[in-house]
């Protein structure tokens, strides 16, 4: 094959320029994902040789060496894996393999890169941090039964691909390193850097080094192992420093903070396995939008299966960083048989469990990182309630509220409801809407507040969609209090008579409104708006028009406080005179106040301003 240029995509070469240009300060990150590589290459070689032995063409002595040459000023990493085919080295290497698009770059802006080198992993650009050190990068690989193929790049517009003699299976990565990055020619450095980040690796890192023999002055050379290679999860757990536990932790998940909380241990009994967890403090970029599986890495007898089987942890839970290592499943046969085994079941529900313990420890210990925990993912952990019935409530103990009887921004627990509520109050009472502001001083909360009655106050975008499936919680209802009914029909028996006319006359005159009747739950306000039981909130139905989901009209109950001021003007307008036309506006004025008060947004604003200028005019 003839050499031949290609171009990179357009948003690698303005990642390119970015990695380049930017991300100085961490530089030493491009040797952990180098490594990183190298060590999934021969995971996925050495998993796909169980089954076909054929593939490892009788190479499986695993090593990632590393060696530098101080005059060509190069440091090379090579490694026995998987290699990659031609077509997949330009795959691979010539595009931004998962995300490729030019919304990465928008992303890239948005998690702010340039100050957070650390997020690159995240990104799925690891190889590219090469160019961090380097200014030429030479990739050489072979796959099984393939041409060994070599790549080169400058990092910048183009990269240029000829045929290679290599005649072993895996890759090699040669970086040219800048004349900044010389250091890293340096073994003293090279060893503390990667000691760092891969002593817990399970493959061998070695350093190739030159040594001069004394006597005969020639040149031999010595490898040298770097890390230990004790694989961490496998390790009691008092030989392990929180350094080490970080470590690991950064190595899976990218992330660059410390995790907020490890968890490990020993599964004995009915299946065995050791898991070893971590629950992050930080919020991993874009974790909602884009990729609702878990992923643990499942080990079966220390081999690297996969990471992408989703019965292994509930998707509520995917925030939990991770590895599982099993000895009680099978090793030979494929991932896919793997993943209907029913061992998994039980293992997820294990660390399910154990997670939700974990948290509910934190909650009680550790309150202030508990709050932390819980502003960054208490929105996923809530998915739960809606998918998993049998640990619904204890989901539920781990979730926080505002409330009206805290101050803004201070929290309640459904616990903390029960135990503060009166003992003859049937339900926990709670209204969703888009903020405090918005719903603190809603007309809902009138009669509430009157009594002296808490009222959760759900603030979350996603409480309005899970809460209702919570039904109840340790024995008691849940109540929405914009939804239903809550009056005490005695109450209103008297007045309902006075108001009969008027109340039929209001409804047929009104559009979208079920019904209209009086209620005792005003205490200073005129009307509300009341939905169904089990209705979609206002704010929700919103939210959903603003991002182009068609929402079906809603039929609310319109609710009128008989001891209201503006309420008695308009019925004694109507028992004087039915026919009066002032009593149509007031009543369209009456349905306004209460869509507003409702969340929701006026359909016909003008019409709205015309009825209140005609009001204010008479
Ligand atoms: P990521 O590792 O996050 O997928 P990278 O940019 O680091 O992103 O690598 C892109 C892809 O190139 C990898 O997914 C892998 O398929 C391939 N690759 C990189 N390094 C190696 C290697 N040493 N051996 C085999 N394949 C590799």
């Amino acid at each position: 094959m003839a050499e031949e240029t290609m171009q990179f995509k357009t948003e690698l070469e303005q990642l390119l320029h970015l990695i380049t240009h930017s991300l100085y300060s961490h530089r030493e990150v491009f040797l952990r994902e180098l490594i990183s590589n190298a060590c999934d290459a021969i995971d996925k070689v050495r998993f796909e040789g169980l089954n076909n032995p054929d593939l490892l063409d009788g190479q499986d002595d695993w090593k990632i060496s590393l060696r530098a040459n101080a005059e060509a000023k190069t440091l090379t990493i090579t490694d026995n894996g998987i290699g990659m085919s031609r077509e997949q080295v330009i795959e691979n290497l010539g595009t931004i393999a998962h995300s490729g698009t030019k919304a990465f770059l928008a992303k890239a802006k948005e998690a702010d890169l340039e100050n957070n080198p650390d997020l690159i992993g995240q990104f799925g650009v690891g190889f590219y941090a090469s160019f961090m050190v380097a200014d030429d990068v030479t990739v050489i690989s072979k796959a099984h039964g393939e041409d060994a193929v070599q790549w080169e790049s400058k990092g910048t517009g183009e990269f240029t691909l000829s045929d290679s003699d290599k005649t072993t299976r895996g890759t090699e990565i040669v970086l040219h390193l800048k004349e900044d990055a010389e250091e890293y020619l340096n073994e003293w450095t090279i060893n503390s850097t990667v000691k760092k980040f891969s002593d817990f690796l399970e493959h061998p890192v070695v350093l190739i080094k030159k040594v001069k023999d004394e006597e005969t002055e020639i040149e031999e050379e010595k490898e040298e192992q770097i890390n230990t290679q004790k694989a961490i999860w496998l390790r009691p757990k008092n030989e392990i420093t929180d350094e080490e536990y970080g470590e690991f932790y950064k190595h899976i998940s990218h992330d660059m903070n410390s995790p907020a909380e490890t968890i490990h241990y020993n599964a004995e009994g009915a299946i065995e396995f050791k898991a070893l967890l971590f629950i992050p403090e930080a919020k991993p970029f874009d974790m909602m939008n884009n990729d609702p599986k878990a992923h643990l890495n499942l080990y079966v007898q220390r081999v690297f299966i996969s990471n992408e089987f989703d019965n292994l942890l509930p998707s509520y839970l995917r925030f939990v960083k991770g590895v599982v290592d099993s000895s009680d499943l099978p090793l030979n046969v494929s991932r896919e048989i793997l993943q209907e085994n029913p061992m998994l079941d039980k293992i997820r529900k294990n660390l399910t469990s154990r997670i939700l313990k974990t948290l509910a420890a934190m909650k009680k210990k550790d309150y202030a990182e508990f709050l932390i925990f819980h502003e960054n993912f208490s929105a996923i952990l809530k998915e739960g309630l809606q998918n998993d019935w049998e640990n619904k409530e204890k989901i539920a103990e781990l979730l926080l509220f505002e409330s009206t009887n805290k101050e803004a921004g201070e929290k309640t627990c459904f616990d903390d409801y029960l135990e503060n509520m009166a003992d003859d109050q049937e339900e926990i009472l709670y209204l969703a809407g888009e903020n405090r502001g918005s719903i603190e001083n809603s007309p809902y909360l009138e009669s509430f507040k009157a009594d002296g009655k808490e009222v959760l106050l759900m603030i979350d975008p996603i409480d309005d969609f899970v809460i209702p499936q919570l039904m109840e919680f340790k024995g008691k209802k849940l109540k929405a209090v914009n939804k239903g009914d809550i009056d005490d029909k005695d109450a209103l028996e008297e007045e309902s008579k006075t108001f009969e006319g008027f109340i039929g006359y209001a409804k047929d005159l009104l559009d979208g409104v079920k019904e209209v009747k009086l209620t005792t739950r005003l205490k200073d306000s005129a009307a509300v708006l009341v939905g169904e039981e089990h209705s979609m909130s206002p704010h929700i139905e919103e939210m959903m028009r603003r991002m182009g989901q068609e929402v079906p009209p809603r039929e609310s109950v319109l609710e009128l406080n008989p001891e209201h001021a503006v309420v008695k003007k308009v019925q004694a307008l109507y028992n004087a005179d039915a026919k009066d036309p002032k009593i149509g506006t007031l009543t369209q004025l009456l349905h306004d106040q209460a869509v507003i008060g409702s969340g929701a947004k006026i359909s016909d604003p003008a019409g709205f301003a015309a009825r209140l200028n005609e009001m204010i005019a008479d």
